[in-house]
């Protein structure tokens, strides 16, 4: 059916959509790699691990990009940021293992001032220019009542360098670099209040929560008391409207959608 005879948004949409060459059902299908971006390290974890856990066991490679150095993260006293940082990247190191993840790259912008500014943008775009993820993952900027502004920037910093990773034109000097534009396939959100595509977690629960828990210097026994509560139950909401005990929730949109499109939010 040609376009023009299409007189409703509903089925003009639908169709747009299948030409769009963008399996919503099943978006990391096709994928080989993927970049899962988090402000701090306890983030892709706590936002994906059970889902991170599939793809690794599936033979997907994923690596994470952390932004900052996490050395905010207490309210202990006697230690100090820098003590912390070190702590909280060997946390990292561990938990991502338990995973099935072998990598992370550290921006190691100062934990609750990560810059919402072109030069943080460029160095995103420059590691997925080096690592030519077929997907990238990210906080959802857009989650209603986040206070944590690292968040909000983390995912907007995203969504802009995998617009702006394929134009040569935006930091020439990675192209002097030997460093070539790349197209991101896929862009999808975690810690998402509108999710679309569903991982069921329910088999892999217990491990995401020893994988969070070896944040050790985040979850103390106090503190574990109420996350372990709180995690469980963001995983049965996100498992209740997929049909499943656990699962997590996480937002794809294709990239046709992510710019001038005043009906992103209904994909
Ligand atoms: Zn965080």
């Amino acid at each position: 059916m040609a376009f023009e005879e299409f007189d409703d948004f509903e089925s003009a949409l639908k169709a747009l959509i299948d030409k769009l060459d963008f399996d919503l059902e099943n978006p990391l299908n096709d994928v080989d790699k993927v970049l899962c971006i988090e402000p701090h390290p306890d983030d892709c974890v706590i936002g994906m691990g059970g889902t991170i856990r599939k793809l690794t066991e599936m033979g997907k490679e994923v690596v994470y990009l952390c932004l900052t150095d996490g050395s905010m993260g207490t309210t202990d006293e006697s230690v100090s940021a820098h003590e912390l940082a070190l702590t909280r990247r060997r946390e990292e190191e561990e938990s991502a293992k338990m995973l099935g993840v072998n990598r992370i790259i550290w921006l190691g912008y100062k934990d609750t001032e990560l810059p919402y500014t072109v030069e943080a943008r460029n160095q995103i775009i420059k590691v997925i220019r080096r690592e030519k993820p077929d997907a990238v993952l990210a906080p959802d900027p857009w989650l209603p009542y986040e206070a944590h502004p690292d968040h909000v920037t983390a995912g907007r910093l995203a969504l802009e360098a995998v617009s702006f990773s394929p134009l040569p034109n935006v930091v020439p000097s990675d192209l002097q670099l030997g460093i070539e534009p790349h197209q991101v396939d896929v862009l999808g959100f975690y810690y998402t209040a509108k999710p679309n595509y569903f991982v069921d977690i329910t088999d892999l629960m217990k491990l995401k929560l020893r994988a969070v828990r070896a944040h050790r210097s985040q979850f103390t026994d106090d503190v574990w008391e109420k996350w372990e509560p709180f995690l469980r139950t963001v995983a049965l909401y996100y498992g209740k409207k997929v049909g499943t005990k656990y699962a997590e929730g996480l937002r794809f949109i294709p990239g046709l959608f992510l710019h001038i499109t005043p009906f992103a939010e209904l994909i």
